[in-house]
């Protein structure tokens, strides 16, 4: 335990705290590391007299000094003062180029490997920067490369003879042509794959819309209000004030539908909806628990409250401006309402509620009864 949480400590000094900062500094650190086995190799290098050691070491404070820079800019979030782009990109990667390429001019016979390892530089600009640059890239670094060649062969023929040289850059040409066609295709995956994950969480979220709601009032579904009825009553069982449940029926909509026709009768509906809806609290639940029945959900309240909200609802459904749908249409409902009781369960309470509304349709229809 102890020993997690120093290493911990530890990776967030060297890395940053988590986050973006932290996945900047450890990209950065990728060349830096790379450098340094690089420095080794070119020491051996040295001791096989392939390689001059001033050469050496002057490249060796280039690479360390520039990877070592641009890690602690990213580290201290300078570079995010410093420019739009806090991961440096472009500078990030026109320093290997140009370090690579100077390696190149003082490697001699071990040279040929440099061109290998320029192709990592294009493998590594192509998560940092869109890989559609992934062909300028690749010619930004064989030009490099290109150009240290003929002007070794230039200048040095009897250590970088042209001839060696014209095939060094056919090979470099070849190589990094294909590392582009290559960084493109993986882009180009990338892509896609970012483009299904997207739809695939739209899908899910209509998912899960659909399977929530009801599309006609756009009210919870009964499946999602027995859900929300099972969280209200463990939070009630638990101690969280008492929780009242009502059962609303549509008075005689059979009629609105035979004599004005089906779409009059959606139109009630979710009239019906959204007048009941505007009169509850937040905290209210109201589903559509079946045709013309709804259900509402009152948590923290009791009977008697509750049966002040279903008397409001009345009057707001009496009031409700059904009439623009056909004149003279008006709406009523009757309702039962209970509140639950300790060790009640959420079924046996709502067929309590169906109990109190089948007597209040039997005593006339347009009123609450309670049970
Ligand atoms: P009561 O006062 O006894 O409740 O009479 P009622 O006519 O309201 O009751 P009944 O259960 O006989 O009729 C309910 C009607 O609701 C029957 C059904 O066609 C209609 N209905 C159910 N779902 C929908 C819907 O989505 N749209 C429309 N327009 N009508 C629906
Ligand atoms: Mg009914
Ligand atoms: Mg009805």
């Amino acid at each position: 335990m102890e020993e997690q949480s120093l290493r911990q400590r530890a990776v967030t000094i060297v890395l940053g705290p988590a986050g973006p900062v932290r996945v900047r500094t450890s990209m950065t650190l990728i060349p830096f590391v790379v450098f340094v086995l690089f420095a080794f190799v070119q020491h051996g290098e040295v001791m096989l007299g392939l390689v001059d050691l001033t050469e050496s070491n002057w490249l060796t404070a280039f690479n360390l000094g520039g990877s070592s820079l641009f890690y602690l800019l990213v580290r201290t979030r300078l570079s995010e003062r410093l420019s739009r782009d806090p991961f440096l990109t472009l500078p990030q990667i026109l320093f290997p180029i140009c370090s690579i390429a100077w390696s190149y001019a003082i490697t001699g016979p071990a040279r040929g490997a440099v061109i290998a390892i320029m192709v990592v530089t294009i493998v590594f600009g192509m998560f940092a920067l869109d890989p559609k640059m992934a062909p300028r890239l690749a010619l930004l670094a064989f030009s490099a490369l290109a150009g240290v060649m003929a002007w070794r062969g230039a200048t040095a023929p009897e250590r970088y003879p042209p001839v060696v040289e014209s095939v060094h850059a056919l090979f470099a040409a070849i190589v990094m042509g294909a590392t582009a066609v290559v960084v493109i295709r993986i882009g180009r995956l990338r892509a896609r794959l970012a483009e299904q994950k997207r739809e695939l969480a739209d899908a899910l979220s209509l998912n899960q819309e659909l399977a929530t709601r009801d599309p006609l009032t756009g009210l919870l579904n009964r499946r999602a209000m027995v859900e929300l009825l099972a969280r209200e009553h463990a939070r009630s069982a638990r101690g969280h004030g008492p929780l009242s449940i009502a059962l609303l029926d549509i008075d005689w909509f059979k009629r609105v539908n035979d004599s004005l026709g089906h779409g009059a009768g959606d139109d009630v509906l979710r009239r019906f909806a959204t007048g009941v809806q505007s009169q509850l609290r937040t905290v209210d639940g109201l589903a559509r628990w079946g045709g013309e029945e709804f259900l509402v959900v009152m948590p923290g309240t009791a009977l008697d409250d509750a049966l002040i909200v279903l008397e409001r609802l009345r009057a707001a459904i009496a009031r409700g401006g059904f009439d623009v749908i056909a004149p003279a249409l008006a709406i009523t409902f009757s309702a039962g309402l209970v509140q639950l009781h300790t060790g009640e369960s959420q079924d046996a309470a709502i067929d309590r509620a169906d109990r109190a509304l089948y007597k209040a349709k039997k005593a006339g229809r347009d009123r609450v009864e309670t049970a």
